[in-house]
């Protein structure tokens, strides 16, 4: 006997129902990518291990403990991807696409974390993100910023809000560091466990930490953005200068320090308080080494990725408003032999009438009252129906689906296209039929 099988932890399906609402998350921000000139690249979910080593760094949560890590049939130890940068710039360096070029990219895709699955928080999750590479200065950086905002007032999100701060470059981390870890061995005792143990491995993280009993004592530990050179302030200066040019809201928050290793300077999210300790939806910032830490020549980097999941559970009321956009626009049913026999073919002649129409028809048979009730089922507007005298007069029936107050009138297939033809238009005048 077996039973039947279930998904994996913390890895969802998406169904039918809830497809419309992702097709049209990812169809706004793919129109607000192409807007800005931004190319799509596709990597693989799969990488050597090696590569997140290398980039997002051993002593990462990431790496540590979130990797769904394996060894493949050639005895290569290889990794689900937990995220899309690393395997974007190794596609850049191994295509020789940096060579003294820039480049605006973004990807979209599954990601894999053997994380505490919740709301907001899974295994398998989707992300676009952003990586643009070879351009310096802090204006790329506000693009980014701007490209977000203009992707969340297409969306109909609103309250996010932008935290920003700098990580300065790798000279100021080591000041910082050193200064951070003398502070927080003198407050040891208010350290949870884990944060003692980062404080060997990587004390930039515990500032991080999401315990609010350590609140009190992270408010008071050395900031970073104290520790600024001349150059890494006035990138940031510079960046906060466009984002008030702009007219973009923002607030620093010194304690935001993203929880992968290559960043620096410029760092930023974009956070709700709709969603718990889950609030990130996006989040993204400056990483000018990694290239040249996976053996590329030093190219200056910048990027982010948005947290689909987050995005479609702040829109979940709109569910069923995109699940209707998306439905067909008509139903063909067709009784009797003769009808059905003929029904596959009047839809092929209709759908090459009607450039974007979509139109179900009936397959299986059965009684004008079923075929009616899948015709209403599928949330398409109207039923074209087919009888053997509509098919014998060349002839449709069109039955309004969700106008209960229109009359069902017989039409020449001429006016059943230029019916749908409106209904595709978006002009879809009930009177008309
Ligand atoms: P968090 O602080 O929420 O763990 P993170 O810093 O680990 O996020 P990033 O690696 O920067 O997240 O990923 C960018 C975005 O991807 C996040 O802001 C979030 O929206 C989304 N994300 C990250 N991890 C998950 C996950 N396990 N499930 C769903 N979405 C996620
Ligand atoms: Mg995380």
């Amino acid at each position: 006997m077996s039973g039947l099988i279930q998904s994996v932890r913390g890895m969802n399906d998406v169904l039918p129902e809830e497809t419309p609402l992702w097709q049209a998350v990812e169809g706004t921000l793919r129109g607000v990518l192409e807007a800005y000139g931004y190319r799509e690249i596709r990597t693989p979910v799969v990488e050597r291990t090696e590569l997140f080593a290398r980039s997002i760094g051993v002593v990462t949560d990431i790496v540590e403990k979130e990797m769904y890590t394996f060894t493949d049939r050639n005895g290569d130890s290889l990794s689900l991807r937990p995220e899309g940068t690393a395997g974007c710039v190794r596609a850049c360096l191994e295509h020789g696409l940096l060579r003294g070029q820039s480049h605006r990219l973004w990807y979209a895709g599954p990601m894999f974390r053997h994380e505490r699955p919740q709301k907001g928080r899974y295994r398998q999750f989707h992300q676009v993100g952003v990586e643009v590479f070879g351009i310096p200065g802090p204006d790329v950086d506000a693009e980014l910023i701007l490209m977000c905002a203009r992707m969340w007032r297409e969306l109909g999100l609103e309250g996010l809000r932008l935290e920003i701060n700098t990580l300065g470059d790798a000279e100021a981390r080591r000041r910082h560091r050193a200064d951070l870890v003398a502070y927080l061995r003198a407050h040891e005792d208010a350290l949870d466990a884990d944060s003692r143990r980062r404080l060997e491995t990587n004390p930039l993280r515990i500032l991080d930490s999401k315990n609010p009993d350590m609140a009190a004592v992270l408010a008071g530990a050395p900031r970073l953005i104290d520790y600024l050179d001349g150059e890494a302030r006035a990138h940031f200066e510079g960046f906060r200068a466009l984002l008030d040019e702009a007219g973009v809201a923002y607030e620093v928050n010194p304690r935001l320090v993203r929880g992968l290793d290559y960043y620096n300077r410029t760092v930023f999210e974009w956070v709700t308080d709709r969603l718990g300790a889950q609030g990130t939806v996006c989040a993204g910032g400056r990483y000018d080494g990694l290239v040249e830490q996976l053996g590329g020549r030093p190219t200056p980097a910048v990027g982010f990725a948005v947290g689909l999941e987050r995005v479609v559970a702040l829109l979940e009321g709109r569910r069923e408003a995109a699940a209707a956009e998306r439905a067909p626009h008509a139903y063909l049913v067709a009784v009797g032999e003769g009808p059905e026999r003929a029904a596959l073919g009047l839809a092929e002649a209709l759908r090459d009438a009607v450039p974007g129409l979509r139109l179900a028809a009936n397959c299986g048979g059965g009684s004008f009252k079923a075929q009616l009730k899948r015709a209403d089922r599928s949330g398409a507007r109207v039923a074209l129906l087919l009888g053997e005298e509509e098919l014998a007069g060349g002839r449709l029936t069109v039955k309004w689906l969700r106008e209960p107050d229109h009359a069902q009138r017989t039409v020449t297939r001429e006016e059943a296209v230029a019916l749908l033809r409106a209904l595709v238009a978006g002009r879809g005048s009930p009177g008309a039929a």
